[in-house]
């Protein structure tokens, strides 16, 4: 192999390393080059004071995505992670004090809702949801998923299917509808409808502009489940490292790519911080895809790369991560502590830009499950609020302090987390400030970019870029999407692509 057919692959989130080990799992010679100190980027760990906190993603789902990776490799992934599989899935309190679980099997969760609503035909509509859920699942399957896809025209003749019934396919998806309409259109009683509303949340986008195709989540959820993989979320980039370690890939940490450099509209290397030029006709770059276009490339790449899509960041987020002295026995694993007003909330987040006046508590108590979190009888509680992207007035060393009241208040009234305050014995807190200088993301947005838009919503960057040849996309903010199994996907489809164009030359 000449040296200019090695792949550099730009930062070490999930998306660089799963394209790391999937390139050199197929034989390719592979470098790395991380900005950060430590592999996994969003994917990191805080140890402090006998408690430990998973800073970023927490809700594990698709395992079949990593094992799809693992087994390019020939390894078993089983062999490689403990994954304990949590139900019920989510936990979730309502302002009016009631209280319902979702739970993976969809004729317990309709009788669980004939008990907790008065409301006609609910536990049929669940099931109509999921049935429409399933469909949609489906089709992302066929023509969304494990391909590079950026626009419908990618999507037309995948998987052997002729153009015309990719066609009638796609009509299928219930274009035009958004997450919230569907939601709201089997689920009628509002509480219900708010707990389906918050799969969007995984993106990090409105239900009420969010496509409908995105109600596939929910499918994908209960079939697969939710698995906890001792060690924390963080285990998972533990294991992609030293696979990539193993299959030989050249991992640089502290080391982060300032340009990449191209040539007569084709990538010819990247230059790192060190100075240092490494030349390479192939740059897989796991990095926020339009910081890639804006700064690492910029010129008429980005200009052609602006002008085809919205480039609007999808939601941030505060997280408190606070060392207990106490466990809360009626918590869950995974719990949602909801908003007064589902509507109030995304209107304030995604609309006007403003912090949720009442907002809801996403809250992870992993002591459940792993004890060793923290000191014996001690909880290492995590807890996101979703808030609006950065803005330029946003001053989060102003802007903590009152919402973190805010937030302590909810989690006492709604989630019955009584005397949390008194409890609390360790505490620190990521803004979306911290997120957007830990992991150079676009406005401190947590999960790429929104997926707004009830036609084009769920379309993003594709993985091989058809702005600049030689350059491919991975990681959240390209396709198919935020959250840990999408990343670790469009990690593999970028290596994928690369692969195939490799071999024709
Ligand atoms: C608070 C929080 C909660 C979340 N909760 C969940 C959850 O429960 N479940 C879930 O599935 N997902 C969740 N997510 C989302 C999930 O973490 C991300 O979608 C996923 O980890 C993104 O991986 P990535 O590889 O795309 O990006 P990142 O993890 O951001 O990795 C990109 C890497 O590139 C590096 N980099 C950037 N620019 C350069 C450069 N120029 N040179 C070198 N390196 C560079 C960065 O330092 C970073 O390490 C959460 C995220 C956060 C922050």
């Amino acid at each position: 192999m000449q040296p200019e057919d090695s792949v550099i692959v730009v930062g070490g989130g999930l998306g660089g390393l799963a394209a790391a080990c999937t390139l050199a799992a197929r034989g390719h010679e592979v470098q790395l080059f991380e900005s950060n100190k430590w592999l996994g980027g969003k994917a990191a760990v805080l140890e402090a004071e006998g408690y430990r906190f998973d800073m970023g993603p927490t809700i594990v789902t698709l395992p079949s995505v990593l094992d799809a990776i693992f087994s390019e490799a020939g390894r078993e992934l089983g062999d490689q992670l403990e994954l304990v599989e949590l139900d019920p899935q989510w936990r979730c309190f309502f302002e009016d004090g009631s209280q319902l679980d979702l739970v993976a099997d969809v004729d317990e969760m309709r009788t669980e809702l004939s008990d907790f609503s008065e409301v006609q035909g609910l536990a049929e509509g669940y099931r109509g949801f999921m049935e429409e859920s399933e469909r949609l699942k489906h089709i992302s399957d066929r023509f969304f998923f494990w391909h590079p896809v950026g626009s419908f025209r990618d999507m037309m003749g995948l998987e052997g299917s002729s153009i015309f019934s990719s066609i009638k396919a796609i009509s299928t998806m219930k274009l035009g509808h958004t997450v919230a309409g569907r939601v709201r259109h089997y689920l009628r009683d509002a509480r219900v409808a708010q707990m389906a509303d918050h799969f969007t949340q995984y993106v990090g986008s409105s239900p009420f502009s969010a496509p409908a195709v995105l109600c596939g989540i929910a499918h994908m959820q209960t079939t697969e489940g939710i698995t906890y993989p001792i060690g924390g979320t963080r285990a998972i980039p533990v294991v992609l490292e030293e696979l990539a370690d193993d299959l030989g890939v050249k991992l640089h940490t502290n080391l982060a790519v300032r340009r990449i450099l191209h040539e007569d509209g084709g990538v010819t290397g990247v230059v790192t911080s060190d100075g240092e030029r490494h030349t390479a006709q192939t740059v897989v770059s796991g990095a926020d895809s339009v910081r890639t276009y804006r700064e690492l490339i910029g010129g008429e790449v980005n200009e052609s790369f602006e002008r085809s899509r919205s480039c609007e960041p999808a939601c941030s987020g505060v997280v408190l991560y606070l060392g207990l002295k106490r466990r809360y026995d009626h918590l869950s694993h995974h719990n949602f502590v909801f908003s007064r007003d589902a509507e109030e909330e995304f209107e304030a987040i995604y609309e006007k830009g403003e912090l949720a006046p009442d907002p809801t508590c996403y809250v992870c108590a992993p002591a459940k499950t792993e004890p060793g979190v923290a000191p014996e009888g001690g909880e290492a509680l995590y807890v996101l609020v979703h808030t609006p992207y950065l803005r330029p007035s946003h001053d989060w060393t102003t802007m903590l302090p009152e919402y973190r009241a805010t937030i302590i208040e909810k989690l006492e009234r709604t989630g019955g987390l009584e005397d949390l305050e008194d409890e609390i014995a360790y505490e620190s807190a990521l803004t979306p400030q911290g997120i957007h200088d830990r992991y150079s993301v676009q406005n401190g947005a947590i999960y790429g970019l929104a997926s707004h838009g009830r036609f084009k919503g769920a379309l993003k960057p594709s993985n091989r870029s058809p702005h600049l040849k030689g350059l491919y996309l991975a990681g959240g903010s390209a396709h198919p999407g935020p959250g840990m199994p999408m990343a670790l996907m469009s990690g593999w489809i970028a290596a994928d692509a690369v692969d195939k164009d490799l071999q024709q030359y």
